[in-house]
């Protein structure tokens, strides 16, 4: 398509603003082009932070000499059909503005050879001033060369930060970009250093670009996402929620395939794993939504980073529910890193992994395995096999020999071997071996079956034998009291007792031999937070957690083997097993390779 002025009245509804802040703002608007130029091979060098250089080479289908004047002229696009329709954006440009905007501030060069010609051809301008079109060398594509960036403007080069983190930014933006295109090749160095380089990434979802990007554990245990709502379509890759990590700077949202940070999604991203990872604490992902561009506008912001959604709601609703059922989907599964973390923590020296996961109480003294307790009162071995539940946690050394028949059923967490420091459970899966936390686990599913009683009205409410009193000073009983009924309705039956204490009465049965004091203490603690207006059957998956937390099984108590596996069967049936409310993992896995390499066997 030629180039071609915008009639006055498309440029006045043309976002305004500079789109040019920063070299990474020169970068993304130079790789936009040569996107939407088609190239499937981009070159991007910078020197110093990008202040005295960036330059950008693309394979793409150039532009013809007599154009290359137009190329610079403010509001001369070839992108925009010509009904001159904003609403129906399907280029990355649009308005015509990024070129002369940095023609305008710096010291600019083109180098072009359209397809089928035969020669390229060069157009220089500086601080605005276009000097002749002239023959040039060049096989094919187009090359931007950028100089001495706001050398014309005193006050913006104030602006920049330190080439450093000029060269983050622009790092980051180059990622972004490559997220989006996996099929096209990137190249970027760094004053003659090489930052990065992105192979076209042809297999399925742009999986092994994103693995490049937001790193292998990540893409190792991410879950696919592909979901349609009326024509609007989310696909990409969702973090297990051990993955999480402390700012939502992982979670990379496109739209057509365009870079944007939007409230809307990362409000809908935390909805969807609302009880699964800690506040404060984020999931990563990659998320992809193709939908008509005439149901989302681009045009709200100079440099198109927000968008706004026709259905707003549909939007939110696609992704909140695709993420939920990919999330249940993922069941018992942990993150594989935190694996890698425990077995880092069994090398000598060696690391916990991903930042993200729990530092694992693995260590081992010294040594290398596990210490259990033998009771005095251990069966004999064989009767173990037989009885249907004995009160004993016993010797996995000694099972050994019982193994082969266990190992051929698809029980996915395994067997329960033993119960260490009172706390862990090991458990021998077909291919390695499983240690699970007592206490997050039970927690997660009391957690899960609280919901779900709560979803259908079902709470069981049990009456304390001795009803608990607790002392609480008089702000905690008014807020308990203000929201009595609620609690009634989750389980907790409270009354006020003379000054300065309360009474439980009933308590949510599934909590079994709940601490009830701190219980109601936290309960009074997360109401200070939660403030007045809010209904708890809102906050019910806060309140839930906070119930759970103070569920039976805690760590120290010991545990018979029929109550082991029947928490690691409740565990494969219970959505979200993989990690407590805190986004903690319920359990870690060594397979027998890991466990074999530990010992150099293999
Ligand atoms: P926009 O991208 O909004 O159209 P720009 O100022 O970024 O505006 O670019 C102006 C025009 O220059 C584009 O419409 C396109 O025709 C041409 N152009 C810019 N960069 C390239 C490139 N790398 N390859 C081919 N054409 C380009
Ligand atoms: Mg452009």
């Amino acid at each position: 398509m030629t180039i071609r002025l915008l009639p006055e009245g498309v440029v006045n509804r043309i976002a305004a603003g500079e789109v040019i802040e920063r070299p990474a703002s020169v970068v993304k608007e130079l790789v936009e082009n040569a996107l939407d130029a088609g190239a499937t091979r981009i070159e991007i060098a910078v020197e110093d932070g990008g202040r005295a250089l960036v330059r950008v080479s693309d394979d793409g289908e150039g532009i013809a000499a007599e154009e290359l004047p137009l190329a610079l002229a403010r509001h001369a696009t070839s992108k925009l059909a010509d009904d001159d329709d904003l609403l129906a954006i399907h280029s990355l440009g649009f308005r015509g503005e990024a070129l002369p905007s940095i023609a305008a501030v710096s010291r600019l060069a083109i180098v072009s050879r359209r397809k089928g010609a035969d020669t390229a051809f060069e157009i220089v301008v500086e601080a605005g001033a276009m000097g002749s079109v002239r023959p040039a060398a060049r096989a094919r594509g187009t090359e931007l060369i950028v100089r001495d960036l706001f050398f014309a403007t005193p006050a913006r080069l104030k602006f920049l930060k330190s080439a450093r983190s000029e060269m983050l930014a622009i790092g980051e933006m180059v990622d972004r970009l490559a997220m989006a295109n996996p099929l096209v090749g990137f190249v970027l160095t760094a004053d003659g250093r090489l930052a990065r380089r992105f192979e076209p990434d042809l297999g399925p979802g742009g999986l092994a670009r994103l693995a490049a990007i937001m790193g292998r554990p990540f893409a190792d245990n991410a879950l696919a996402i592909d979901a349609e709502r009326e024509g609007i379509r989310l696909t990409g890759f969702a973090g297990v929620p051990t993955e999480h990590r402390a700012s939502a700077q992982h979670q990379y949202l496109f739209v057509n395939r365009r870079p944007v940070r939007d409230r809307l999604v990362h409000g809908a991203v935390r909805a969807a794993y609302q009880d699964l990872v800690a506040g404060g604490r984020h999931p990563m992902l990659a998320l992809f939504l193709e939908l008509d561009p005439h149901e989302v506008d681009v045009n709200v912001h100079p440099t198109k980073a927000e968008v706004r959604f026709r259905d707003a709601g549909l939007v939110r609703g696609l992704i909140i529910g695709a993420l939920k059922v990919a999330l249940a989907g993922a069941g018992h599964r942990a993150s594989s890193s935190v694996s890698s973390a425990a077995l880092g923590a069994f090398r000598p020296g060696g690391d916990h992994g991903s930042g993200g996961s729990r530092q694992l109480p693995l260590a081992p003294h010294g040594g290398g395995g596990f210490s259990y307790e033998r009771p005095s009162s251990m069966p004999p071995r064989g009767l173990a096999e037989s009885a249907a539940s004995f009160q004993a946690p016993y010797d996995a050394a000694r099972d050994n020999a019982a193994d082969a028949d266990e190992n051929s059923d698809a029980a996915p967490l395994g067997h329960a071997r033993a119960q260490v420091h009172g706390t862990y459970i090991v458990a021998q899966t077909t291919d390695g071996l499983i240690i699970v936390d007592q206490h997050a686990a039970h927690e997660r599913i009391v957690f899960e079956r609280m919901k779900a009683a709560l979803g259908d009205g079902s709470v069981k409410r049990q009456m304390l034998l001795v009803p608990e009193i607790v002392e609480l000073d008089e702000a905690a009983i008014e807020r308990l009291m203000e929201r009595g009924g609620e609690l009634a309705e989750l389980g907790l039956v409270i009354e006020r007792f003379g000054s300065g204490a309360m009474i439980v009465r009933e308590v949510p049965a599934l909590l079994g031999q709940a601490d009830v004091k701190s219980l109601v203490r936290d309960l009074a603690d997360e109401l200070a937070e939660l403030g007045h207006a809010v209904a708890l059957k809102e906050k019910l998956g806060e309140i839930c957690a906070t119930l759970a937390c103070h569920s039976s099984i805690r760590a120290g108590r010991r545990l018979s083997a029929a109550e082991m596996d029947a928490l690691l069967r409740q565990m494969e049936s219970t959505p979200h097993a993989g990690q407590c409310n805190h986004g903690r993992p319920t359990y870690v896995e060594l397979k027998l390779a890991d466990i074999e390499r530990l010992f150099g066997r293999r």
